[in-house]
């Protein structure tokens, strides 16, 4: 984890010079899943600074520039796309955690796209500075706002004030964004998505949506636990009284 750390820190405070590229790890060509109600192309940048049990994408953990995508040829792909996509999201991995990211959206806002982007909030004030050039936020809500949960439930790391400032940015901003929960019972209670759901809610959050845990390799977690969260009745009645919006993603 420390060498992570170190790199970011390297790479938000070093000169431009020394971290000048974009850092991807996969590309979604076409997609209409990961930005609601638009044609996206979702780009996934390396890095993250947590490491969640349940992580999916746990090739895109580490920010370095081993990788078959590049950047160039993204833009070279979105040029030919105009008129077909009508947005790109950059996803990850944790998108916010690399040095050219406001440059790297200022490029595809530029080609005339919406801007969508995933993240986990740990980087308030980078999302602060993108925000003026992003259309749509999507807020990953790990645990309930409890410090120890939290940090559990990210692989390890103290990370509940940075979550919290983040989504009072996007609040205050008024954007289009959602929250969303990986309902992973090795994590997670129904009573834990009740204690999220009411202190979202509470702050003033309309969309929250939940996700279904996919059994990482390795974790022989039963289909019926994973499933418990999306056949409660009473939870999803309270979801749906709470929020204008919700989801449930099986
Ligand atoms: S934030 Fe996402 S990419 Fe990072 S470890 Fe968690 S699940 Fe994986």
């Amino acid at each position: 984890m420390s060498s992570v750390l170190e790199f970011e820190n390297k790479c938000l405070k070093a000169d431009a010079g020394k971290c000048s590229s974009i850092f991807i790890g996969g590309i979604e060509k076409f997609s209409v899943v990961d930005y609601p109600g638009k044609i996206a192309a979702v780009v996934f940048l390396k890095g993250c600074p947590w490491r969640c049990p349940f992580c999916y994408n746990t090739h895109l953990q580490k920010l370095d520039n081993e990788t078959n995508f590049f950047w160039h040829e993204f833009k070279h792909f979105l040029e030919k796309r105009k008129g077909v996509l009508d947005a790109v999201v950059f996803s990850g991995g944790e998108p916010l955690m690399q040095k050219r990211i406001v440059e790297a959206i200022v490029e595809v806002k530029a080609l005339g796209f919406e801007i969508g982007v995933h993240t986990g909030g740990f980087y308030p004030e980078i999302l602060a500075e993108t925000l003026p050039l992003v259309d749509w936020v999507g807020l990953d809500i790990k645990a309930p706002f409890e410090s120890e949960h939290y940090k559990k439930a990210v692989g390890g790391v103290e990370s509940l004030p940075k979550v919290l400032q983040s989504l009072d940015i996007l609040l205050k901003s008024r954007i289009n964004f959602e929250t969303r929960t990986t309902c992973d019972p090795r994590l997670l209670t129904v009573e834990d998505i009740y204690c999220i759901a009411k202190a979202l809610s509470a702050r003033g959050v309309k969309k929250y949506n939940l996700q279904r845990y996919r059994q990482v390799e390795g974790d022989t977690t039963s289909d019926e636990a994973c499933e418990i969260f999306f056949k409660d009745e009473k939870l999803i009645d309270f979801l749906e009284a709470n929020f204008e919006v919700v989801e449930f993603r099986k």
